[in-house]
């Protein structure tokens, strides 16, 4: 079994329920969610859109890391993401990023480095963004993130003072 943790993103209107539907889904998908952050609120990142609810979700599970990717597709996808949607979106307001029903994220899989085309574990961006260390912190803020050699206490506590 790997311990799989995820992030989980929103900024519909109805966000708090998908989050709370993408959380059943990965238990029922994926596996056992073990632990749950509380829901966070935050701007909008990179892009002028409404306000995102995140979650950080710990799952138990047996599937790799890829099908754990395409299993979060999936997911996705039955909550209503539309990517080619998304495509245009970008492309006629010249924003990086557009806004989606739901986004769910692998920030790691159990303490694995993965850098393939699909896929890269822990989660690049992850050091950079408030929205994902504040609900990291809460479950698991002992955790040593395996490539930056830090707690993530640690990593949040120096982004808040730089
Ligand atoms: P997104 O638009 O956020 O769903 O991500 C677009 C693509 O990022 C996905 O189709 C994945 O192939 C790729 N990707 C790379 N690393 C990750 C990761 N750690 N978690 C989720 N997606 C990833």
């Amino acid at each position: 079994m790997a311990r799989v943790v995820l992030i989980s993103g929103s900024n519909a209107p109805a966000a708090d329920s998908l989050l709370s539907q993408a959380r059943g889904m990965v238990d029922s998908r994926i596996g056992k969610v073990v632990c749950a952050s509380h829901l966070y609120r935050s701007r909008a990142w990179g892009f002028d859109a409404p306000d995102f609810s995140n979650q950080v979700l710990v799952a138990e599970s047996s599937l790799s890391p890829d099908a754990v990717l395409d299993a979060l597709h999936e997911i996705e996808n039955s909550l209503g993401r539309d990517r080619r949607r998304e495509e245009r979106e970008k492309a006629a307001t010249g924003q990086r990023y557009a806004s989606r029903p739901i986004d769910i994220d692998i920030l790691f899989y159990d303490r694995e480095v993965i850098a393939t085309q699909r896929l890269t574990v822990p989660h690049p961006l992850m050091a950079e963004r408030d929205f994902v260390l504040d609900p990291l912190a809460e479950v698991m803020g002992d955790f040593v993130h395996p490539t930056l050699g830090k707690s993530i206490a640690q990593i949040r506590k120096q982004r808040s003072k730089a």
